[in-house]
């Protein structure tokens, strides 16, 4: 089980299904102690996306999820937040998220390398790659993120993880070793890969990677799982247990709560 999850999108961002409280009961049925929501955050200045809440409906996201914090205080800690990308022209409309204290948290999760029409699922060749490396690690320069989701997205368009890949791997560690901040395990990409899901490199394995997770393991970086749940079972379900059973497996060093 996993007692802390910050990573819960809600049917908002047209891939996820599940009523917003139906992921709080499920978790609180789980025993689980403190639920994030982080669903895939609106753009303010940004083109359509098919995969993200409208910006008209942000605020009921963050009052809806703020009156199942108050109608489950005593049960379970809820907190509201986003996940998002580091977009130039998205930082100011983020800084004041934060500021003004609408939301508790953002972690990042770095799907777009370079601009708006980039997607990190495509990645197709070792410039493209150094993008994504440089956008993550301005990201977690920049001080608005708890901990960067799924570091090696970029496995998803790579069949093979060769020497460009090793080398994305550790400068991606090392960046976070240097700013003491958590990277997560994935159990979303876990779960379509024990679900028999054909990434766009063609196999079932993009993300968690156990290639990038022996260099994370070797260079001691905090690691942090993160259910990344786009239905409500998924706060509590198989991915979650073999996500655990593999961070010991690779002698990951673990925490399991942030400081929120
Ligand atoms: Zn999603
Ligand atoms: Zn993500």
């Amino acid at each position: 089980m996993l007692k802390n999850n910050y990573h819960t999108h809600t049917s908002r961002c047209h891939h996820a299904v599940d009523e917003d409280e139906a992921y709080v009961l499920e978790a609180i049925r789980a025993g689980i102690e403190t639920l994030g929501f982080s669903d895939h955050i609106p753009f303010l200045n940004g083109p359509e996306s098919r995969i993200r809440m409208d910006i008209s409906e942000m605020n009921g996201y963050l009052e809806s999820i703020r009156y199942l914090r108050d109608k489950y205080a005593d049960q379970i800690r809820i907190l509201v937040g986003f996940e998002a990308e580091y977009i130039d022209d998205e930082i100011p409309f983020y800084q004041s998220l934060l500021n003004e204290n609408k939301v508790d948290y953002l972690i990042f999760g770095n799907h777009l390398y370079e601009g708006y029409e980039t997607s990190s699922q495509r990645i197709e060749n070792a410039a493209q790659l150094q993008q994504y490396v440089d956008r993550a690690i301005a990201g977690m320069k920049s001080g608005l993120f708890q901990y960067l989701a799924h570091p090696d997205l970029f496995m998803v368009n790579i069949k093979d993880f060769d020497e460009n890949c090793v080398k994305a791997a550790e400068q991606l560690c090392q960046a976070a070793l240097d700013l003491d901040m958590p990277i997560e395990f994935n159990c979303e990409g876990l779960r379509d890969h024990l679900n028999g899901h054909i990434f766009k490199n063609g196999t079932t394995l993009a993300y968690p990677h156990p290639q990038f997770w022996k260099i994370a393991a070797k260079m001691k970086n905090k690691v942090i799982l993160g259910a990344d749940a786009h239905a409500s079972t998924a706060v509590n379900d198989e991915a979650i247990k073999e996500a655990i059973r593999q961070t010991k497996e690779f002698n990951l060093n673990m925490i399991d709560h942030l400081e929120i």
